[in-house]
């Protein structure tokens, strides 16, 4: 259990060595201390002074090998190779009580040589969102970065209008992007890719080295890891929203949220970002994007493997997205054998609740909450009731046939369709209290948001649908 640089040292020619900038007035508001129990981090991390202390202050062994990386990415179909940490620092790495690599990451850490003209900074809204988003997404079994703490301060920072500065301390396997790869690749610097592709290897995919062909297999993890993401992304309801790549991990978790949601009526194409008329990234073309960029990755493993190899390991991503995505759906619907009716009673139920724009999340946990001979209290709430008896008739056929017992699968059902999801008009009622200092709606939120699958008392609240003028909340990129 040790703080290491291996970045800083092995590939100090792909980052920039870049000192974190403290806030005004900085003050820790949430750490996230069954993750840092989990870590086994030291004792710093669990009080709130010694951990500013120690993120700020010069020389120390969070701030002396502090770099900013390099990458590049496609952005809304563009490669752009302008990109880097603009204003997030890798402070260094921390390996678990189980070995795991865990890269402790400073979000909104000031101007570094990849800024541009932008300010380095983050503002308190767009970092409580990635805070709650990162551990809704966790609890719900999604992969995923996570977070580690939350800072506030009292620095002006100028998006649409003043906001306060804030910092996220953002921890995960590896901050390795699809990006980085592209750059380095397309750049002409081979020598800096076959240095990356190496350190790739062995720090975090070692077991790929052992194969008859590593580059391969690490390009087939990758695909797999991709495909399962965005199966649970589409079975949970969630738009990403800027599925650019130097947004998308190699780790396959999710990773930079910004004007992201959980769905809340079914609107299949929905788009949450704002900044995103055409629908590039809306909800239902998320696992066609998923391939694009894994094909825009692929092309930096080119010089390591042929056509032929590549055409095979991206083959992998449909098939495997759509058994995924096929057995998530089937658990939520709580058809638990196989039948060949199970597509076309899924496909139905979904086709139910997008002409009835009922709310995804619901709507599955009140299927999760009526025995099949009480699905008539469901019937009432859906306008076309000849397409809904149809339906439930075939279900309840179906359920039947698999000889389970009622309560059983109801209960089974109740642990795959969360009571509580994370949902952007609450995030925007937290945001809301704490601009303004009171964080305690955060913290309650996020602890509902820890147990998505049970309400316990006091936390009906966030069970709650928006009102009809709060629903399908739309954000810019703004951060
Ligand atoms: P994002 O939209 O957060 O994924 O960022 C896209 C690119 O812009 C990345 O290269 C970021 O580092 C950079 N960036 C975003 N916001 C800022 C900012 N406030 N200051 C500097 N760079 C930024
Ligand atoms: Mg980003």
């Amino acid at each position: 259990m040790t703080l290491r640089y291996s970045y800083a040292s092995e590939l100090s020619n792909l980052a920039s060595l870049v000192k974190p900038q403290a806030l005004k007035n900085a003050r820790v508001v949430a750490i996230n201390q069954s993750l840092v129990a989990q870590l086994a981090l030291p004792n710093t991390w669990t009080d709130n002074n010694d951990l500013l202390q120690m993120l700020f202050s010069q020389p120390s062994a969070y701030t002396e090998h502090a770099i900013a990386q390099k990458y590049g990415g496609h952005q809304f179909g563009f490669w752009n190779p302008d990109l880097g940490d603009g204003r997030g620092l890798l402070l260094a790495q921390w390996s678990d009580p189980q070995g795991r690599n865990w890269d402790l990451h400073l979000k909104g850490a000031g101007s570094t040589p990849y800024s541009r003209f932008a300010d380095g900074r983050a503002v308190l809204r767009s970092t409580i969102r990635e805070y709650l988003a990162s551990e809704a997404l966790h609890y719900l079994g999604i992969p995923t970065s996570r977070a580690l703490c939350l800072i506030t301060s009292e620095e002006p920072v100028f998006r649409e209008r003043q906001e306060r500065g804030a910092m996220l301390v953002r921890t995960c396997e590896s901050h390795l992007r699809f990006g980085h790869f592209e750059y380095f690749y397309r750049s002409g610097e081979h020598d800096k890719l076959q240095q990356l592709f190496d350190y790739t290897f062995a720090q975090h995919f070692p077991h790929c080295l052992a194969t008859p062909l590593p580059y391969q297999s690490l390009l087939n993890e990758i695909v797999d890891k991709t495909a399962q993401m965005i199966a649970y992304w589409q079975a949970y309801g969630f738009n990403h929203g800027v599925m650019n790549t130097d947004n998308m991990s190699i780790h396959g978790i999710t990773f930079d949220y910004g004007p992201y949601a959980f769905l809340d009526d079914f609107e299949p194409n929905y788009i949450c970002n704002h900044s995103d008329p055409q629908g590039r990234y809306s909800f239902d073309s998320q696992p066609g994007i998923g391939l694009w960029n894994l094909n825009a990755l692929a092309q930096a493993f080119s010089p390591y493997l042929d056509f032929e190899l590549i055409r095979t390991s991206l083959m992998r991503y449909e098939p495997q997205l759509l058994t995924r995505y096929s057995e998530l759906m089937r658990a939520k619907c709580g058809l638990s054998t196989a039948h060949p009716d199970n597509p076309a009673l899924i496909n139905e139920w979904l086709a139910l609740l997008a002409a009835e724009h009922k709310d995804y999340s619901q709507s599955f946990r009140l299927l999760s909450e009526h025995p099949v001979a009480t699905l008539t209290q469901l019937r009432d709430q859906f306008v076309d009731r000849e397409r809904f008896d149809r339906w439930a008739q075939a279900y309840a056929k179906r359920v039947d046939e698999q000889g389970l017992d009622e309560g059983q699968r109801l209960a089974q059902m109740c642990q795959v369709n969360p009571a509580v999801i994370l949902r952007n008009f609450q995030a925007q009622r937290v945001i809301t209290l704490a601009e303004q200092g009171d964080f305690s709606l955060f913290h309650e939120y996020l602890q509902a948001l820890s147990e998505p699958y049970t309400v316990s008392a006091g936390m009906q609240k966030f069970t709650q649908t928006p009102p009809d003028s709060d629903k399908g909340m739309a954000l810019s990129c703004s951060s």
